[in-house]
């Protein structure tokens, strides 16, 4: 039934969710228990029709999509979708849908080509100094999207795999940081965790432990005193939780947070960016609000892995920018992840930006940079080791104003932006009505810059061609008009040609 609330009151219809919907019989005994969670999660689609509504003519797909990739939710974690919202944003997270089927052509198995860098079974080493080490197989709630699904048929890993992954670490000794996690490595029974937290311990070259765990998240009765003290024996341990939506926010996972921290765990949050799930700022700002609030440090913000049967929670990259584009500046800078895409075939993760560099000259040592809210900024940078930056006056007392800075013999200054300083002075709030043609400006030319670069950047090197490209881009718009430079650094560089370079360096010598 559903529960609507017509006329007047429209729009205020009665959320049919929380455990009193799903499980009224259930005790607090029972219901605080993570056993009795874990026992009672919902694995069949027989099972989830008891709760939640399933299209007849969609039982066919969605039992296809379920022998790919199996069905996990707790009790907990089904108490906080709403019943009648079929795109409630935690249900789109958990419950197979015949979207995953629409598209299963499509996607990798392992889109991270995590099994060709793996040295043993179970040990992922892409990097240097750490490696990741899938320790289980089995989750408290399976994820639609998930990156690992093809590990997620077996059984439990045998003590002698782990036994060898841990071997692998000992004899490795570059490594020293290990990333356990998952499937979750907080299914595992205490004891069981502890003794191969030991183990790992007891390698004098492996200075800290990470776990990565979405139990906070799911089955957050699961940290307890017992769990958090076990922990606390292994330090430097830090742990990694998984987050993704805002309603994920519970006063459990609150005091579930809290406990690991005064264990002195430190908490990162890594978030998977989901089309349908939290794909808008509004919603990654509330989340990562949120987890400020609970002590929970925003780390990531993944793109979605091209895994298969999780192409329609892909969004295109321009939508991660623009999240971390409407979160920097806006708001705490603790509060902003870092975006990053992990490379497909295996390249690791690459953080991407929004630009802020537009322009950057090395040779003239100037860029052009735009702020959080699109105005532009000429930066110059320092040249005080070499002969050419000579203060006219002697230093002055710190009481007295800033001496101006001319250089000696300068023949050249700065060149003045083409747009006029005017324009915006003379209309008072001059920034603030100059800054949409910045924005443009500034995103076209970006955009414009970085695909010249990128092209250019194939044959001269990446790095060379996303730089030129961003001068490109900013220089051209800041010729037409639409980009005035704002805040000009008080310094002021002698032109710095090639010829005069050389012209200088002669000098020196002789
Ligand atoms: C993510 C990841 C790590 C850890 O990366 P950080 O950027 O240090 O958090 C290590 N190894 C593999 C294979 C990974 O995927
Ligand atoms: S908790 Fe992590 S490892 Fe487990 S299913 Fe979700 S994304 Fe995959």
């Amino acid at each position: 039934m559903k529960l609507e609330s017509p006329g007047p009151a429209l729009g205020r219809r009665v959320v049919r969710r929380g455990r009193e919907h799903y499980y009224p019989h259930v005790t607090d005994a029972e219901w605080h228990d993570w056993r009795w969670q874990f026992r009672h999660r919902v694995t069949s689609l027989a099972d989830l029709a008891r709760f939640l509504t399933i299209p007849p003519e969609e039982w066919k797909a969605r039992e296809q999509v379920l022998s790919d990739f199996r069905m996990g939710i707790t009790p907990y974690y089904l108490s906080l979708i709403d019943a009648d919202d079929p795109r409630d944003p935690l249900l789109r997270q958990v419950v197979p849908l015949a979207e995953e089927n629409l598209f299963r052509a499509v996607g990798d198995e392992d889109p991270l080509g995590e099994e060709k860098f793996s040295p043993v079974p179970g040990i992922t080493h892409r990097y240097p100094d750490r490696v990741l080490m899938v320790l289980s197989n089995n989750c408290a709630i399976y994820c639609r999207y998930c990156t690992r699904k093809r590990t997620m048929y077996d059984g439990a890993t045998p003590d002698v795999e782990i036994d060898r992954m841990v071997d692998y670490i000992a004899r490795t000794p570059s490594v020293r940081d290990v990333v356990v996690s998952g499937g979750d490595p907080l299914n595992f029974a205490t004891a069981k965790l502890d003794a191969i937290l030991t183990k790992l311990r007891a390698i004098p070259h492996l200075e800290i432990i990470r776990i990565g765990t979405r139990v906070p998240v799911a089955l957050p009765q699961r940290i307890d005193d017992e769990l958090c003290e076990m922990l606390a024996k292994h330090h430097p341990l830090w742990i990694n939780v998984h987050f993704n939506h805002p309603n994920e926010l519970t006063p459990d996972a609150a005091r579930a947070c809290d406990k690991l921290s005064r264990a002195g765990v430190p908490l990162n949050n890594q978030a998977v960016l989901l089309k349908g799930v939290n794909d808008d700022v509004a919603t990654i700002k509330a989340l990562c609000h949120g987890l400020m609030r609970m002590r929970v440090r925003p780390y990531y913000l993944y793109q979605c892995d091209p895994v298969r049967g999780a192409e329609h929670f892909r969004t295109p990259i321009s939508k991660g920018i623009e999240i971390i584009e409407g979160l920097r500046g806006h708001t705490s800078g603790l509060a902003v992840p870092t975006y990053v895409i992990d490379a497909p075939g295996g390249g690791g993760k690459i953080p991407v930006q929004p630009d802020y560099l537009l322009q950057y000259d090395r040779e003239q040592g100037r860029a052009l940079l735009r702020n959080f809210q699109g105005k532009l900024y000429e930066y110059l940078e320092p040249r005080a080791n070499e002969d050419v930056l000579v203060p006219v006056a002697p230093p002055i007392p710190a009481s007295a104003q800033t001496p101006p800075i001319v250089l000696a013999g300068s023949n050249r200054k700065r060149a003045e932006p083409e747009s006029n300083g005017k324009a915006q002075s003379a209309n008072g709030n001059g920034h603030a009505s100059s800054s949409p043609g910045a924005t443009n400006g500034a995103t076209n030319g970006a955009s414009n810059g970085a695909t010249n670069g990128a092209s250019n950047g194939a044959a001269n090197g990446a790095g060379n061609g996303a730089m030129n490209g961003a001068g490109n881009g900013a220089a051209s718009s800041a010729k037409n008009g639409s980009a005035p430079v704002v805040g000009k650094s008080k310094w002021v560089h002698r032109g710095s040609t090639k010829a005069e370079r050389a012209a200088r360096a002669k000098k020196r010598t002789s």
